[in-house]
Order: structure tokens, then sequence, then C-alpha cells
């Protein structure tokens, strides 16, 4: 008796590794045929969307599952029936994305499309709470959708691995009800906001930086759309991303809910509350105000009276950045102002007599910083602070009398990426011979990430 026990427990044992073993192995053939779907045919995928079918009435099924919400009067047995017929694209599947998604798959909206051109990466696991230390390397789009369809069969999720661009984006805006820009760049942002104008779609766009979200509804009923209010892009050097200026995971997780919100009331008939209005999130106060903004305008070049925008454009070009959320690389300076980071090291190697002024902030050298790098943040040059100009003008005055250097002391400027590196170095060298002793100042390309890739591989990457 005791021995068939035993025994019986080591077949179950045996069959449990068993099946976890071909569960893994589906779910990897899953990925790896989702994968290749999606990246051999994005371009016919993005005409080939059935339409989604009309539920005349909800299923038992579906009254258990939505009770909670149908119990509502604003929401009802109509307003369900009405989620369930309409479908949403998501355009970015990140800190905003994710939220949203999840929220509109738990829901019952009918169909969501979920486009991203990126792959899942440890840095992103803060806020994009849909992927997982798992999915690292994995396509966003097919992560989300993977997830989603755990939470909600019933939903239909299409994923697109690709970037939007201005040949495909309003074939597939075309094929979606509401549109959803959960993107942090401005070339996305302009296209989204053309293509929706376009094809007459609303466009629910929230954004995300550091400790502060806006949300606003574009396009909707008369209301302006993204370029009423903002005709001319920034100037590129003045935008910043999560990338670079960070962010706080809850802030996108709010907004991205606060999406979910004015989508769900498009989607079952109701008005959104962000038309003309913009809501402004400052999550260090804890605190949401809302801002009326200036109606439709007759000028404006794509939605006013006159449109000059009657096809999709070059956006990459008109704004003077790729259309990524990825750090940008500025090119301020000309290539002798310039070192790479293995000209550095050999200058180092050689104990070549020089300066490294590090231009970070002190919150980013906290994090990692090389040893003998001097730290005056930008921000500091940008003021011309004089506490921290004495202590650069100290600093070459001690090098030069170290080295007996009576030329001019090479100083080399170094920050996370070579972008404000390059400011750095024009500011100094408006200075140099004027308010500072006349110096040779050069930027480090690609600054210290570039350094933790080629050269120091122990060094952290944030
Ligand atoms: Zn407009």
């Amino acid at each position: 008796m005791e021995q068939d026990l035993i025994s019986l427990k080591e077949q179950l044992a045996k069959k449990e590794k068993e099946i976890a073993s071909l569960k893994e192995n589906l779910a990897r053939l899953q990925t790896d045929s989702g994968n290749n779907n999606v990246l051999i045919d994005t371009q016919e995928k993005a005409a080939e969307l059935p339409p989604l079918k009309e539920k005349p009435s909800l299923s038992n099924k579906d009254i258990m599952r939505y009770s909670r919400q149908l119990l509502l009067p604003e929401l009802g047995v109509q307003g369900q029936l009405n989620l369930a017929k309409t479908s949403v694209l998501i355009v970015g599947c990140g800190g905003l994305g994710c939220p949203l998604a999840q929220y509109l798959v738990a829901a019952g909206i009918g169909r969501l499309g979920l486009l991203d051109y990126d792959v899942v990466e440890l840095s992103n696991l803060h806020r994009q709470v849909l992927h997982g230390e798992d999915r690292e390397g994995q396509p966003k789009a097919l992560s989300a959708a993977q997830s989603l369809r755990r939470l909600n069969s019933a939903v239909d999720c299409v994923p697109y691995h690709m970037q939007l661009t201005p040949e495909i984006a309003l074939q597939l805006i075309g094929q979606y009800d509401i549109i959803a820009d959960c993107s942090d760049n401005a070339p996305t942002r302009y296209l989204v906001n053309d293509a929706c104008v376009l094809s007459g779609k609303p466009l629910v766009s929230a954004s995300a930086l550091r400790m502060e979200g806006q949300l606003t509804v574009y396009n909707y009923a008369g209301g302006p759309c993204y370029r009423c209010l903002y005709p001319v892009p920034p100037p590129p050097e003045t935008v910043t991303n999560c990338s670079d200026g960070g962010v706080l995971g809850v802030v996108p997780g709010i907004m991205g809910c606060f999406q979910a919100l004015e989508v769900l009331k498009i989607a079952s008939g109701k008005q959104p509350s962000y038309r003309q209005q913009l809501l402004m999130f400052d999550a260090q106060e804890a605190r949401f105000r809302t801002i009326k903004l200036r109606p439709k305008q007759a000028g404006c070049a794509v939605c006013g009276e006159a449109p000059t925008i009657t096809a999709l454009q070059d956006y990459e070009g008109f704004c003077g950045s790729a259309a990524t959320d990825k750090c940008r690389r500025l090119c301020l300076l000309p290539e002798e102002q310039r070192i790479s980071v293995q000209e550095y090291k050999a200058i180092l190697d050689k104990e070549a007599p020089h300066i490294l002024l590090d231009v970070r902030p002190p919150v980013e050298v906290d994090i990692c910083h090389l040893p003998f790098s001097l730290n005056i943040p930008l921000a500091s040059l940008e003021d011309r602070k004089a506490q921290h100009l004495q202590q650069l003008k100290e600093k070459i005055k001690e090098r030069k009398q170290q080295t007996d250097q009576a030329t001019d002391l090479p100083v080399y400027v170094i920050c996370k990426l070579g972008n404000d590196s390059q400011k750095a170095v024009q500011i100094l060298q408006k200075m140099s011979g004027a308010e500072l002793e006349s110096v040779i100042v050069k930027d480090i390309r690609g600054g210290l990430m570039a350094w933790a890739h080629k050269i120091d591989q122990s060094f952290p990457q944030y």
C-alpha cells in the first residue's frame, strides 16, 4: 500500500515535469510563429482585418463577466454592446499603452490593435506592466497581446510589431474607430494626428514625463486637433523623453488609466470629458488641473478651412528628429570638437594632462560616474553659476601648475549620451578667454553609455 503510494507520487511528479516542458515548448512555438506572422506580413496585415461582428445581445458568460459594470446606469447593457462593437488602436505599448490596453480589454472592448516597433527591455518594466522579466527581448506588441489574451480571450487583440509610417498610417487607422496615442516622440504625434484628421477618427492622447502627466481628446466633434494647438514642432534639442528625463512608473500608469476612461466613454456612446480641455497631473502634489484649450483653428494646416495638408508627409523631416522613443542623438559640434570614447581611453592610458568635466545633474552622478571627473551640471553652466565656474577655474589652474603646462589645457566634457556634453562645449567655448582661462574644449561622443558599451562593460547602464 505504502509502496503503491510512493510509486504513484513518483509517476505524478514525472508527468507534471513533462507537462511543464510541453507548456514551455508550446509557448515558445506560439511566440515564434506569432513573431513570424507579424514580421512577414505587417503591410498586408494592416489591410486585412475582417469587420467586427455586432453582437445582438449579451451571453450569460458576458453578463457574469461584466456584471459589476452592467449595474451602472452610465453603462448598462447597451453601453456594453457598444463596447463590443468598437475597435481601438493603441500606438505605443509602453508606460501609457500597457494600463490603457489592460482596462480596455478587461472592460470588453471589441478589438484592440497594439502597435509598437520596439522590444521589451529591463528598464521598461517599472512602468510597462503588461510585460515581464521572461519577455525581455520580445516584441512589445506581441508580449502585450499575449498578456491581454490571458485577461480576456473574447477580445480580438491584433499585434503590429512595426513602426507607424506615413505609408501605412491611413490604411491602419482607417480600420479602427478610436485611436489612442501613447507614443513619446513628436514625429509620431503629428503623424497620428494628421492621419486621424484625414480619416475622421477621435484621438485620445496622453503623455507622461518625470512627475507630470497630460491628457486630451483631439479631433472630436468639432474640437481642435493637435496641430491647432501646436502648429510647429518644438526644436528637437528642447524635447526631453523618458529615457533622458526619467519618469516615475505610476505616472504613466495613472495617465494610461485616464486614457482608458476617455476611450470607454466614447466607445460606449457617451461624450468624452476632455474635448478641448487639457488635464494636467502633478504627481509631486498629487493634484489634477484642467485647462480650457483654444478651439479648432480656422487656419489649421490639416483641419482648418483651407487645409494645406491633404496627404501624410515626412514627419521626421518636419520635426527634425527620429520617430523613436529612444534617446536622440544631437549633432551640434563639428567633428574636430569631438572625440570618441576610444580616443579618450588612449588619453587616459597616456596619462596626458586634461580635465574630465561631467555635466550630468547630481542625481545621475549618484547613479554612476568616473572617479576622476569634476561634476558641474549643464544647468549651472547655462546659468553661469559663479561658484561652479570658480571651481572649474581653480581646477584648471591647479592642473596647469601640476603639469607645468603653459599652453591650453584640454577639457573633455562627458554626459550620459553625448547630447548635453555638446551643449556644454558650446557654452564653455563662448566663455573661453573671457570668463574662463583659455581652454580647448571637446565633447566625448556617446557619453558614459558609449564608455559602458565599448570600454568598460562593468560600468552601469541606465
Ligand atoms: Zn487642427
